[in-house]
């Protein structure tokens, strides 16, 4: 599964503040601690990603590198290790203030929407992968309507102030005892009234365009991950802030290497007699080629491991291994010269087989034990 933006995971905005993170926090962890749902696991995972969340949110460098390169940019193992020494923490100790937090300021000012956020797919090569690189991405947006400059009236007009709620965007209603606050039916919490909408957008003050941006790759990205466009999504609603854009890293298959974490793997064909013989053989690596020396009697299977040939991650320090994996050729197309030459080998071969083709001679001898048993 997908992990989850650690901004989600405690719904808050991207600028948050410190504090506002502590409280989003604090009533998830309230919520889903393992104390209270002692037979929900789901609970508990809730709880460890709030408090992930947590931990790197209220990191000022955790944060920016996170806010940069999203999951890729940060540790989350090392997150949890730095706090998770006690367990999943007091419960007393965490909530000290919550009713603080219930009772204190809710929400203000509705229909004020930030705008959403945008997933892009990027395919990148390997090599790209590794090196890190930058590339140019062009996609479809909300933007605010350059004709009306996002207020959705006519030019030359100007929203009316909505005679409803007068421009509060809000109206009470009496209901019992209780004078309810709700979002004015009328205006639709905007507080304003466009009687000449624009023609460009409709009066929605946003318009659907395509815009080029230059997105750096950094250096070691996996698949899936993600890196931040901060404010790039699409633009907000009623002067909400912008969202942010996505871009998910898509690594294209290579044709000679397998990438595993930060290592690479590859397959080395070896010709039957330089497995035999011993040999020198070339390989590829993701700089170039590199010279491997190949022991006399080679058996397919075996790994020849080049350190420091794999990738470098973006959180890593040292670069992976390649993992070369031997795959022994039999010969084909043969002359009439080479089947001679192998059958002469061949029957040298059989005159004592145990010392020859080890495996084979004991795998017959335990298939002949199972049958005569
Ligand atoms: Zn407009
Ligand atoms: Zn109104």
């Amino acid at each position: 599964m997908a992990k989850r933006d650690y901004y989600e995971v405690l719904g808050v905005n991207r600028d948050a503040s410190e504090d506002e993170i502590k409280k989003a926090y604090r009533r998830l962890a309230m919520k889903h601690h393992p104390d209270r749902n002692p037979d929900n696991p789901k609970a508990e995972e809730r709880f460890k990603e709030a408090k992930e969340a947590y931990e790197i949110l209220t990191d000022a460098q955790k944060r920016a590198a996170y806010d940069q390169y999203g999951h890729a940019g940060v540790d989350p193992s090392a997150a949890a290790s730095a706090g998770a020494g006690a367990g999943f923490g007091s419960f007393a100790d965490a909530f000290g203030d919550i009713f603080g937090d219930i009772f204190g300021t809710g929400r203000t000012r509705s229909n004020v929407y930030r705008g959403a956020d945008l997933r892009y797919n990027l395919e990148i090569a390997l090599e790209e992968a590794a090196r890190g690189t930058e590339t140019r991405i062009r996609i479809p947006a909300m933007e605010e309507c350059s004709t009306c400059h996002g207020s959705g009236a006519k030019a030359g007009t100007s929203p009316s102030t909505c005679p409803t709620c007068s421009g509060h965007g809000q109206v009470r209603m009496q209901q019992g005892f209780f004078s309810i606050q709700q979002t004015c039916p009328r205006c639709h919490g905007t507080g304003k009234i466009i009687s000449n909408p624009c023609s460009a957008c409709g009066g929605s003050g946003r318009i659907r365009q395509h815009k080029t941006l230059s997105v750096k790759i950094p250096a070691g990205v996996d698949e899936g991950d993600r890196i931040r466009l901060s404010g790039e999504g699409e633009a907000g609603v009623n002067g909400g802030p912008p969202g942010d854009l996505y871009v998910v890293i898509h690594i294209k298959p290579h044709p000679v290497f397998q990438r595993d974490h930060n290592d690479l793997h590859c397959e080395m064909p070896v010709s039957f007699t330089t497995a035999a013989l011993g040999g020198e053989i070339e390989i590829p690596t993701l700089d170039g080629y590199a010279k491997i020396k190949i022991p006399n009697e080679t058996q397919t299977g075996k790994v020849f491991r080049l350190r420091g040939k794999g990738i470098k991650g973006v959180r890593s320090s040292t670069h992976g291994d390649l993992l070369c994996h031997v795959v022994v050729e039999t010969p084909v197309n043969l002359t009439p010269r080479q089947r001679e030459l192998l059958q002469e080998l061949e029957s040298i071969n059989r005159k004592d087989s145990g010392r020859h083709n080890p495996r084979a001679k004991s795998w017959m001898d335990k298939v002949k034990e199972f049958f005569e048993s």
